[in-house]
């Protein structure tokens, strides 16, 4: 980091994403901490890494949470516990869910994106917003403890939809209850290598996971998933997995958006209408674009501190440069787990063991 004084502008952080976790932790680290504020709705952030674990009942709440109030207090950052409803960056004030507003010199978005579901589907559980899954989980139990759920599917077969049916497989075995997995595309995780998908068809097979692709699921009701083409699929729950959305109050905000509503930026993460404005994570439209994955929220958090200390020091700011291509852990929630990158894909407990090893080292950084 670049040493000089800072200017004394109040910084304003929305969301405890896997960006803002660093911001929070470096800028801390700087003494800058008295100056910023962190506005999070809830004070837990899950790590989503972690997520399909605790489904299968490998870690608990606490493994996978990061307490931000606490990471707040040791970095002398204040803590919001609320969430923003608006932002008028003329005036410089972020609305907040409790009624207050918060003036800023420097505003940074991290608040991730939202479950996006057809139009006219109401029903069923949705894995996001993920820092509220446990609670729909809780709902999924009770309806397998009382012997209203036969059959579970999960929609969406991308990497989140395929990690959840494994898990819930897991935390549902013995109870006579089937897991299918559903999905638009052809194939599950399309975006990865063929030699993945073989292998997840062959795991699934195996885990008794019935798959249904190219099922373009268009509604759910009277325990039946109905796909665009006419076919039906009886079911008696849904847990949704399908692809984000951008955060609805952005649209008011006169930021300046991409097609889907999120927020612009230029290679440095600043927004491209208002310079005073950074984003990062899912809620950021890059110039050259990525997945919605937490994997460049996270390699984001390094650049993202670094580039609000050098505004707030008046030096130039650094590019942040996505990967080209990057690995994915892919856990089959039974000791084991896929690695895929360069068109490569390994399967092995080894895997597993590794995935735990870097998804734990993560957390601890904010323990
Ligand atoms: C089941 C599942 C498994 C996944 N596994 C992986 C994986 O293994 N690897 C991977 O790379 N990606 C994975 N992903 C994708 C990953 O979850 C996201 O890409 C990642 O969380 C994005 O990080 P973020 O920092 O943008 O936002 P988030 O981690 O979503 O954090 C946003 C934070 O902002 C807060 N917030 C929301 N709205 C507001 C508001 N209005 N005001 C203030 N705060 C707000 C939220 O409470 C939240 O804490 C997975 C996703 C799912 C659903």
């Amino acid at each position: 980091m670049t040493e000089a004084h800072a200017k004394p502008v109040p910084v304003v952080l929305l969301g405890g994403g896997h960006a803002h976790v660093e911001v929070v932790r470096r800028l801390g680290e700087l003494g800058l901490g008295a100056q910023i504020t962190l506005v999070s709705p809830a004070r837990h952030a899950p790590y989503s890494g972690m997520l399909p674990g605790h489904i299968s009942g490998e870690y608990s709440f606490d493994d996978f949470h990061i307490d931000l109030a606490a990471l707040c207090t040791r970095a002398g950052v204040s803590f919001l516990e609320t969430a923003a409803t608006g932002i008028d960056p003329e005036g410089r004030v972020v609305s907040l869910a409790s009624g207050e507003s918060l003036g800023y010199g420097l505003l940074s978005i991290d608040i991730g994106s939202t479950p996006s579901l057809s139009e006219g589907i109401s029903s069923g559980i949705s894995v996001k917003p993920i820092a509220s899954f446990a609670d729909r989980l809780a709902r999924l139990d009770a309806l397998a403890r009382e012997g209203q759920l036969s059959t579970l599917a999960v929609v969406g077969q991308g990497l989140a939809g395929v990690e959840v049916a494994f898990a819930l497989k897991r935390r549902l075995e013995g109870r006579g209850i089937s897991v299918v997995l559903v999905g638009r595309a052809a194939e599950p995780v399309p975006e990865r290598s063929r030699w993945s998908r073989r292998l997840l068809e062959r795991e699934m097979r195996k885990a008794g996971i019935a798959h249904h692709p190219a099922f373009d699921v268009v509604a759910f009701r009277d325990g039946e998933l109905v796909a665009r083409d006419g076919r039906k699929l009886s079911v008696d729950e849904v847990v949704w997995t399908t692809s984000s959305g951008a955060p609805a109050f952005l649209r008011e905000t006169g930021l300046q958006l991409d097609e889907k509503g999120f927020v612009r930026v230029d290679e440095t993460l600043r927004c491209l209408s208002h310079s005073e404005i950074f984003a990062a994570g899912d809620v950021a439209s890059l110039p050259s674009p990525r997945p919605k994955a937490g994997v460049f929220a996270v390699r984001q958090g390094p650049v993202l501190a670094e580039n609000i200390h050098r505004s707030l020091v008046d030096k130039s700011l650094e590019p942040y440069r996505p990967q080209s291509s990057w690995l994915v852990l892919i856990s089959l929630a039974d000791g084991r787990a896929i690695a895929d990158k360069w068109g490569i894909a390994i399967l092995g407990r080894w895997v597993a063991l590794w995935k735990h090893r870097i998804d734990s080292r993560f957390m601890q950084r904010y323990r």
